[in-house]
């Protein structure tokens, strides 16, 4: 192991996710969420290997500096800006080839402009809210704001989507239903007026695993594709498998009497002796000091309680009262197989009180991440 505290990520993993959801898109192209640094996994490397594998046809962004780091990188993908640009960033994004989303008049006359000022056609997609009530427009307005990309020299309607809000969570599926179907029957009634729409969308991972994609010609993957489902309760239609792991080394051993403190605050103490193992990982690495006298890590294949609070930079487990077969140097998982044992960003999202994408977003930039 090169680095004491590191992110081993499973490229080959990501791209049998991937083919998992081709499985079930079909003929649909399949775009890969690489917004959140590819949900903390590394947008660059996530987009290279895609790119060169061709196990996904398109790429999305938050941001206009995510979308910039790829291009940089020597991503040639077509990338696609999930939520509208601010007027002063288009001239770069339009630059930059994106597929840009516009959700009102504004929003396209302002894409017109930067188009039309850079002599090229952009491509856009027409986000319409359909129930997240977030961004995006209303849908009694959206023919008529495709009239008006049509209507713009400069700008391509390449695509109409939504982005439903309870397509994960079981006991809302009748729900999904009645929204999606809302969707293409808008959208059938505005191409009939106008023609096909290359790219219908609305199906992230919820929908992708649970619902019928009858009238959509893309899917938007996202958790998925990294290894996790959306919610415990979404079908689990297809195995699935985590892409990145948290590992670190024990970097010391020392034995405490009954009674004695460990750590900041003095919030554990063991009720007889015990050796007390440190491992060089901390709330700035993205191990979340909710798991102070909570969390595990598995060490030799067995998991061990963390003892104390987790410091910024180390954590102290206990390895219990006998001599400890535990070295300095032996490798731990925080997140991640060891043996028969497993800490998923599922468990650690539990101890947290959050889902698998804001764990795996949140393992810092200082974890070096190691692809193979
Ligand atoms: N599409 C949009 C607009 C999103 O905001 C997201 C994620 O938040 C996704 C697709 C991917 O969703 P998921 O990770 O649930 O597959």
């Amino acid at each position: 192991m090169l680095y004491a505290t590191q992110a081993p990520v499973d490229l080959a993993a990501l791209r049998r996710n991937l083919l998992a959801v081709r499985s079930l898109a079909g003929e649909r192209q399949v775009l890969l969420a690489v917004k959140g640094n590819a949900y903390g996994h590394g947008a660059v490397d996530v987009a290279l290997m895609v790119q060169r594998s061709g196990c996904a046809d398109r790429l999305a962004v938050a941001t206009v500096p995510e979308a910039s780091e790829l291009r940089e990188a020597g991503v040639t993908l077509p990338i696609l800006k999930l939520s509208h640009c601010f007027a002063e960033e288009l001239p770069q994004a339009v630059r930059m080839e994106l597929s840009l989303t516009v959700v009102d008049e504004t929003t396209i006359r302002q894409a017109q402009a930067a188009a039309e000022a850079a002599g090229v056609t952009t491509p856009v997609h027409l986000k319409v809210d359909t129930g997240m009530r977030r961004i995006g427009a209303e849908p009694e307005e959206a023919a008529e704001l495709v009239r008006l990309v049509d209507d713009s020299p400069n700008l391509h309607l390449e695509g109409i989507f939504t982005h439903p809000p309870v397509s994960d969570m079981a006991d809302c599926h009748d729900w999904t239903v009645a929204e999606l179907q809302g969707f293409r029957e808008l959208v059938a009634g505005i191409e009939a007026e106008r023609g096909p729409i290359e790219l219908v969308h609305g199906a992230p991972s919820g929908v992708i695993l649970g619902h019928d994609l009858t009238g959509m010609t893309l899917v938007r993957a996202g958790v998925m594709a990294y290894g996790y489902y959306p919610d415990a309760s979404t079908p689990h239609t297809v195995p699935l498998e985590p892409v990145m792991s948290l590992v670190s080394r024990v970097s010391f051993i020392k034995r405490v009497d009954a009674g004695e403190t460990v750590g900041y605050g003095r919030t554990w103490a063991p009720s007889r002796p015990s050796w007390i193992a440190t491992v060089p990982v901390g709330y700035a690495d993205g191990f979340s000091r909710a798991n102070s006298n909570a969390g595990t890590m598995l060490i030799g294949g067995k998991a061990y309680p963390v003892a104390g609070r987790v410091c910024m930079d180390q954590t102290m487990v206990d390895l219990g009262p006998d001599d400890p077969t535990v070295q300095v140097g032996d490798e731990v998982v925080l997140m991640g197989a060891q043996g028969d044992e497993r800490i998923t960003a599922d468990d650690l999202a539990r101890i947290m009180g959050t889902i698998s994408y804001e764990v795996t977003c949140l393992i810092t930039p200082r974890v070096p991440r190691v692809y193979y």
